[in-house]
């Protein structure tokens, strides 16, 4: 649903002290009634699809679950998943988001880096902030394209149906470096 987009930006350094297993302190409670209500919810999607929850998987959900908001690769929620003590291979974690997506439990976030990226489907369409300096990624929920669907029908007779946005720049710790 998604094409491969080329795009020349130059890839973002990830920093390697952003640490995605650590959620903020704000989020906790939020997320805690986010597992609760949800991991509920994820036994009865997988089994109305024929799935049933493995230990694996509500393992990659519960991950998925903390770090909601901030996009992982699938080789960071296999170490977040390798922290907590978990048997988890990284195939396991690939063929779980697979699954997730089909479900509509994840989504794959496109921040054009070789890798897929995807976080956890909270149905709340949003499009996400990415800082060049220091890799932090946040959500940002305006989106324009939706008002551009009747635009583009209407002068260029093609229908949108689904489309991926990321805002390249600089956060505001990263500004006020560059301003010192
Ligand atoms: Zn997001
Ligand atoms: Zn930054
Ligand atoms: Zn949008």
């Amino acid at each position: 649903m998604h094409g491969h987009e080329s795009c020349s930006r130059d890839r973002p350094s990830r920093a390697e002290a952003e640490r995605p297993c650590t959620g903020e302190a704000r989020l906790l409670l939020l997320i805690i009634v986010i597992i609760a209500e949800e991991s509920m919810d994820l036994r009865a999607r997988l089994k109305s699809r024929g799935h049933k929850l493995t230990p694996q998987r509500a393992l990659v959900f519960q991950v998925l679950t903390e770090n909601a908001g901030r996009p992982m690769r699938p080789e960071d929620i296999f170490r977040c998943c390798a922290e907590k003590g978990g048997s988890m291979s990284l195939p396991t974690v690939y063929r779980t988001l697979q699954l997730f997506t089909r479900l509509g439990v994840a989504l794959p976030v496109h921040l054009h880096e070789d890798a897929q990226y995807y976080e956890i489907n909270l149905g709340k369409h949003h499009h996400h902030f990415v800082c060049i300096g220091c890799g932090t990624v946040e959500p940002v929920e305006a989106c324009m394209i939706d008002q551009m669907k009747e635009v583009v029908r209407d002068n260029h007779d093609f229908l949108i149906t689904s489309h991926c946005l990321s805002l390249f720049g600089y956060c505001p710790g990263c500004l006020s470096e560059q301003e010192n």
